[in-house]
């Protein structure tokens, strides 16, 4: 699903960040990179993003060739990818529902379906119950959650987290990754997360990806964890915040209820 070939990037300033990056990543993967600061970890992700393009060398995703995709087609390209940041990037006076239902309003969504997903989306990240607040009347590890609700509405192939639990505390970071966890093995949803926790991504039964000076430098779960677990998939460990996913039925109530007795809330979402 994604493939770098030899990929070397190097600035306009002569700062080489990629130096002959190769890597594969399957579908339905969930892969940790890592790396200090200046290893090239943000540009690998600028690349996927197609923010930025390689001097040489060719990256393909998804079936996609990036190096020759056309200017028009980026935003298109873009829609295989949900994008969680390490400053959550949410908006401060709108609701957590209007958050997560912006994304599927930038890409022209009907209001029917903009509903019924958003419900869905923060039924799984945990959250149906604080649809009516503002980013700061949550945690960061909520606002996290949302952000990642937002990441996954419009049913992304592809999940890309640039340090996601960077402003959270520790306890709350673990919950992050085993969400995100949660949703590989349930969507089928590739994760690439990019992370200078390394500890913290030990602790899972993961391919690690380090990157040193632009290149793989190490590519291998952590070994400790690989003898320990073997075999025993990450899902059985319980997730506190998972919920079922609503049932039809609970859509509709969430669709109702939504903005019962707050006109002003419901109109600004049905616009
Ligand atoms: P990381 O995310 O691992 O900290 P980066 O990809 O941000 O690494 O940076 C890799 C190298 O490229 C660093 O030396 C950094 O200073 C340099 N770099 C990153 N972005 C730019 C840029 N836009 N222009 C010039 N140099 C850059």
């Amino acid at each position: 699903m994604i493939d770098f070939c030899d990929v070397s990037k190097t600035y306009q300033n002569g700062t080489k960040a990629l130096n002959g990056l190769n890597l594969h990543i399957d579908k339905g993967e969930f892969v940790f990179v890592v790396g200090a600061s200046g290893a090239g970890k943000s540009t690998f992700l600028k690349m996927i993003m197609r923010e930025e393009v390689p001097t040489s060398g060719s990256i393909v995703i998804d079936g996609v060739e990036l190096n020759s995709l056309k200017a028009s087609k980026i935003p298109y390209y873009r829609r295989k990818l949900g994008i969680v940041f390490q400053d959550f990037r949410l908006i401060p006076n709108r609701t957590v529902y209007d958050n997560v239902a912006f994304a599927m309003h930038v890409i022209g969504a009907k209001n029917k379906d903009i509903s019924r997903r958003v419900a869905y989306a923060l039924s799984l990240v945990g959250l149906s119950s604080k649809v009516k607040c503002y980013p700061n009347q949550l945690s960061g590890g909520e606002q996290q959650r949302v952000a990642l609700a937002r990441a996954l509405v419009n049913q992304a192939d592809i999940i890309v987290a640039d340090e996601p639990t960077g402003n959270i505390d520790p306890e709350m970071s673990k919950e992050i990754v085993d969400l995100l966890s949660h949703i590989n093995q349930n969507k089928n949803t590739t994760i690439i997360m990019v992370t200078h926790e390394v500890d913290l991504a030990k602790q899972y039964n993961k391919r690690i990806i380090t990157i040193k000076n632009g290149t793989v430098f190490s590519d291998t779960a952590h070994p400790e964890i690989v003898g320990v677990d073997f075999g025993i998939p990450e899902k059985t460990s319980p997730n506190a915040y998972y919920e079922a996913p609503l049932e039809d039925a609970e859509i509709e109530n969430f669709i109702d209820n939504y903005g019962k007795n707050d006109d002003e809330e419901a109109s600004a979402s049905e616009e």
